[in-house]
């Protein structure tokens, strides 16, 4: 028996036993055959016909010749199909006509033949006028066959039959092909066959077999065309693959008020609603309804035009729903009262319709909650958290010339507002005046986050993603714009500007953080809110579930666990309280020198830097004493039952104290003018007093304050203030236990480099740790001492750290800072970006981790230091810790937790169940 090349779209099975899977009929039929199979198993009422496979293509582009069998299988085939319709091949009463299409394994959209109207010729045009009552539908739909054929199937130039179209419509005074008549159409058809004749040397042929012949020849070339080789290089889609050709049979939606056509969603695509949206038309063709001439007709208005139709239509597309687990968008037409449909595939919808089809196919048991989970995307989450400008209206302010520049997304979402230049003026109009204000500056300081909480927005010209800017924005979920260079603010003249184009202090602009896109103007944006939308809050426990799963991840050294928890980053209780309401599972930062900047703080703080005796020092850190209590108390109080991780002191002193080139100009102004006694407002200092602290501040200059006097260097050349905090700490955990609190701090010493630091600062913090719990007779309490990873050498002998680190965070912001020599806030400004954009870096590595080098770091010190201490907790608190790619690679490596700024926290919950998903029940491999 010959071999088989022809299946028709019944003979799925068939096709399926051939090729032994699925992937194989696709191999086979192409994805465009398999896919109208699929529908027709499915029992969806698909126009009949068959496919002739891509074994057949690539005979043919063997021989030049259509294999042994083959005609005669195409011929039987179409017998079949001329049963299942109920007409006939080129029989003017009762034509059947067909369509020839290319369907490849992949899709190469646009890049192979397709010949419609088959069947038509000089006779069956007659019977289809008499069936349609349509002839100018009907000549124009012969014109096109004809031009088609030789365009397509001899390769002629479109402009040969461009050029008399065009010649009559200026002879006519005609606008548009809609305004060509019947009998226009019909002289047309006469000049094309001429225009055919005189350049194939051959008429139009009328044998209608003859027409399908040479329509799948053409097919089975295309695949060799230039274009469609050059697509498969681009797409690395092999050459052997062949195409398949689809013979199916035309059905028309104008043949009376019998018939019609639309398209239509199963489910609401922008809001997810289980409700079919569509739209249709009554004796009209597919073009009718998407040209938008005629006024369509709502989908549920077909009920009283054909209630039948409209019932099995309801029937398929449910079955189709089914069938594909997912929401369809269907083609659709009725041909004489019966129903047909032309396509179907998985519908494009919002992020809110992704993640409520989602949960609502889990809750119908359409798909698993997994299915469910992994369908939605950080990115969906995202923006579903953060406001979010209209695409419409941002292209709109694109094309008015509205756009400003481009900078560093540091924190995703949509601001409008007026900019101001300074944190004080930000806040004074956003607080007295009540307006939206974005926050410029060329950078931000500790002492400018007042102006940027009361801000919308914040735009920076320099910095880069964890610049001070980018840091507190992503914690307060300020939608921020860090390191836009090509913005020049003179803060001078109060205005920015770019290329001419300027803005001035309290005009409107619009900045995108999820982008980096700067506008000027307003843009409109739309804002959503967590607590209101109840999918999104179902799909996060099925995602936390996932993750929580004890064996669902297998840790390097062979152990079961669970993957990553999110915890979050939070200075203030009331950041604790959004954490917590966001799915944290415990803070895994508490910058504590935050505290020290509020406004009736700070004047201590500074007292206490200047002190000159270790007694005087201790007096004023006393007086600090009861407010960092109440700050832990109430962190404590927020994360009752989970764990808080509270990081020492880390910045250097010279941030506490006022901007250094600011005051010696007032000092020289008071010498000048003789005034010893200074304001009696204000600081209210004295020349004396101020130039005591210019001289202090002299005495902290340091070249390099970045890898000067921190971190636990800090603390051991002033031990005082990490005691303080330590006593503040165990007395708000044990107030907050003797409440009834379950507290469990974590102690973080930051910026360790050797062991060595850790031998000479924790005992004493320990025998703090003891000595208040003594005090307040507390007995047991769930406490730990750990430290930060955030210096290379930390790392590389985390082994020793761990004797007697309790706990490991990596702070990757300072730890990528020091791997790669990257000044953390000067690199995206100078030279970072342009690394990117020449491929020198994949990406920017202070936004997500570099694998082969901080993350090698991150994976040894994990290794050596639960060498040491096998039970050791290991987290990150950089900035990646809210990055899916990084949080990916903290699941490979072993953490038990990332954390984030609670803003992200949603995003990253998500992520971790979906690495946790990727990787579970499997040897851990690398995945990049
Ligand atoms: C870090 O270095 O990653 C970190 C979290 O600390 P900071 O950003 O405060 O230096
Ligand atoms: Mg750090």
């Amino acid at each position: 028996m010959a071999k088989k090349w022809v299946y028709l779209f019944e003979e799925v099975a068939e096709a399926e036993k051939y090729t032994g899977n699925w992937e194989g009929v696709r191999g086979l039929l192409g994805g465009k055959g398999s896919g109208l199979a699929d529908m027709t198993r499915a029992g969806v009422p698909v126009p009949p016909g068959f496919t002739v496979t891509t074994e057949a293509c690539n005979e043919f582009r063997k021989t030049g010749k259509f294999p042994d069998g083959l005609w005669d299988q195409m011929l039987a085939a179409l017998k079949q199909v001329e049963k299942q319709t109920g007409k006939k091949f080129g029989d003017p009463s009762n034509p059947l006509l067909v369509s020839c299409r290319s369907g490849a394994k992949f899709s190469m959209p646009g890049m192979m033949n397709t010949i419609l109207n088959i069947g038509l010729n000089d006779e069956v045009v007659e019977g289809m006028i008499k069936l349609t009552g349509n002839p100018r539908f009907v000549w124009d739909s012969y014109r096109r066959l004809v031009e088609m054929f030789g365009t397509t199937v001899f390769n002629l130039d479109d402009e040969i039959f461009e050029h008399p179209m065009a010649e009559l419509k200026t002879r006519k005074g005609y606008k548009l092909d809609t305004d060509i008549s019947a009998e226009d159409w019909k002289a047309l058809v006469g000049t094309f066959k001429e225009v055919y004749k005189k350049h194939i040397g051959s008429d139009f042929p009328q044998d209608v077999l003859k027409q399908m012949e040479l329509a799948t020849k053409a097919v089975f070339e295309s695949w060799m065309g230039k274009r469609a080789i050059d697509y498969r290089k681009a797409t690395n889609i092999s050459d052997d693959l062949g195409t398949a050709v689809n013979i199916q049979t035309m059905v028309f939606g104008n043949m009376g008020d019998d018939s019609g056509t639309g398209v239509a969603f199963t489910r609401n695509p922008s809001t997810g609603d289980k409700k079919m949206m569509g739209e249709f038309l009554m004796n009209a063709q597919g073009e009718d309804v998407v040209a938008g001439i005629r006024n369509t007709q709502q989908i549920e208005d077909l009920i009283k035009n054909m209630p039948e139709v409209y019932g099995q239509f309801m029937e398929i597309t449910g079955k189709l729903e089914k069938h594909y687990k997912d929401l369809q968008d269907v083609e659709f037409t009725i041909e004489r009262g019966k129903l047909f449909m032309l396509q179907t595939r998985n519908g494009k919808r919002t992020a809110k319709a992704t993640v409520k089809v989602a949960v609502d196919m889990a809750n119908e048991g359409l798909i698993s909650k997994e299915d469910a989970v992994q369908r939605v995307t950080p990115e969906n989450v995202d923006s579903l958290l953060h406001p979010q400008f209209d695409d419409k209206a941002k292209k709109e302010a694109e094309k008015a010339g509205t756009f400003l520049a481009k900078g560093v997304n540091a924190s995703p979402g949509a601001a409008v507002g007026q900019a101001y230049f300074d944190a004080d003026k930000a806040e004074k109009m956003a607080k007295e005046e009540k307006q939206d204000t974005i926050m410029v500056r060329p950078f931000t300081k500790p002492d400018d986050v007042h102006g940027m909480i009361a801000s919308k927005g914040v735009l920076t010209s320099e910095g880069g993603a964890t610049s001070h800017a980018a840091v507190v924005a992503r914690q307060f979920g300020i939608p921020c714009v860090v390191g836009a260079s090509a913005i020049k603010i003179d803060l001078e003249r109060r205005v920015m500007e770019v290329d001419g184009k300027a803005v001035k202090e309290g005009e409107w602009i619009s900045v995108d953080g999820t982008t980096g896109q700067v506008f000027i103007g307003k843009i409109s944006a739309t804002a959503p809110s967590l607590e209101e939308q109840t999918e999104l809050l179902t799909l996060l426990t099925w995602a936390d579930e996932i993750t929580a799963r004890k064996d669902i991840r297998i840790l390097p050294d062979g152990r079961k666990a669970p993957g990553v928890q999110v915890w979050a980053n939070a200075d203030y209780p009331k950041d604790a309280q959004r954490a917590r309401s966001y799915g944290a599972q415990g803070i895994g930062l508490c910058r504590t020198e935050h505290m020290f900047f509020e406004p009736e703080r700070l004047p201590i703080v500074q007292r206490m830097i200047l002190a000159d005796s270790s007694e005087e020092r201790t007096k004023q850190l006393n007086l600090l004493l009861p407010s960092q209590r109440k700050d832990f108390d109430g962190l404590f109080e927020a994360m009752n039952g989970h764990p808080v991780i509270i990081r020492l002191i880390d910045p250097p002193l010279h941030e506490f104290m006022p901007d250094e080139e600011a005051l010696f100009e007032e000092v020289v102004t008071m010498r000048v003018k003789g005034d010893t006694k200074g304001p009696s407002t204000g600081s209210g200092q004295s020349l004396k007093e101020k130039e005591d602290l210019l001289a202090a501040i002299k005495g902290l200059h340091e070249s390099n304050p970045m890898m000067g006097l921190r971190g636990v260097r800090l603390s051991i050349a002033m031990p005082e203030i990490v005691e303080m905090q330590v006593r503040a700490i165990f007395e708000a955990a044990a107030d907050c236990a003797l409440r009834g609190i379950v507290v469990k701090p974590e102690v973080m010493i930051p910026l360790t480099g050797t062991v060595k630091e850790l031998e000479w600062i924790q005992p004493r913090l320990v025998r703090i740790a003891a000595t208040v719990l003594a005090e307040k007779k507390v007995a047991k309490l769930d406490y730990k001492f750990g430290t930060m990873i955030e210096i290379p050498r930390a790392a590389v002998t985390a082994g020793e750290i761990a004797k007697l680190a309790e706990f490991f965070s990596f702070g990757t912001n300072d730890l990528t800072q020091m791997t790669f020599g990257y000044s953390r806030d000067d690199a995206e400004r100078n030279f970072l970006i342009t690394y990117v954009e020449q491929g020198i870096l994949p990406v920017n590595p202070f936004q997500t981790i570099d694998r082969d080098g901080v993350g090698k770091l991150m994976q040894m010190a994990v290794n050596d230091g639960r060498k040491t201490r096998p039970d050791l907790e290991v987290g990150i608190c950089g900035e990646h810790g809210g990055d899916p790619n990084s949080i990916e690679w903290c699941h490979i490596i072993g953490n038990n937790y990332v954390s984030c700024s609670p803003f992200r926290v949603p995003i990253a919950r998500l992520a971790a169940s979906h690495v946790a998903l990727k990787y579970s029940g499997t040897a851990m491999k690398e995945d990049k």
